[in-house]
């Protein structure tokens, strides 16, 4: 699907329900009758990558479509009205359960996050945090496995997306120094 096919699935204008829509740029649409101007901007979505005291990482193993059975870090769309923190902090909470304290941001990159026939274009912040014990993770919304490998056991091609892998690969280039 190409950038201006993404957002030529909607046929109706969605204010005056006129066919006379025009598909301006890869992220705008015009409507000819009604003068609306829709604009489909990136989401803002977050991960952590989280790290124990012994240098091992948690990854979890994705339940659903998009990349279903991939690892990713854990996280997901910045809700309305959310920081990026605010939102890494809730997403990591309802998908494992953790408690994380201080973050460091350690980069953004855009994504693509197909879903039921719309690509999506996302914005993702990453961040780095410490937890102290792994042991209390579990499996919520939308994973399957909790996943902990030594942080030099984390390859590249496991992780679910462009944005992820360039994260990790990232935070692997910072830690050689
Ligand atoms: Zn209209």
């Amino acid at each position: 699907m190409s950038d201006v096919d993404r957002i030529r699935i909607y046929h109706h204008c969605p204010r005056c329900g006129s066919t006379s829509t025009e598909v301006r740029t890869s992220q705008l649409v015009v409507c000819h009758t009604c003068d609306l101007r829709l604009y489909y901007n990136p989401c803002a979505a977050t991960a952590a990558i989280l790290l124990d005291a012994h240098d091992r990482v948690l990854t979890v193993r994705r339940a659903k479509e998009p990349a279903k059975g991939m690892l990713a870090f854990p996280g997901g769309f910045v809700d309305d009205g959310e920081s990026a923190e605010e939102g890494v902090r809730r997403e990591v909470s309802e998908e494992t359960g953790l408690k994380i304290g201080a973050l460091e941001f350690l980069l953004s990159r855009p994504n693509t996050y197909p879903y039921r026939g719309i690509v999506y274009r996302t914005l993702d912040f990453f961040f780095v945090a410490r937890v102290n014990d792994f042991g209390e993770a579990r499996p919520l919304d939308g994973v399957a496995e909790i996943v902990t490998t030594p942080i030099d056991g984390l390859r590249l091609e496991d992780l679910a997306f462009v944005s992820m892998k360039a994260a990790w690969a990232t935070f692997l280039e910072r830690r050689r120094g």
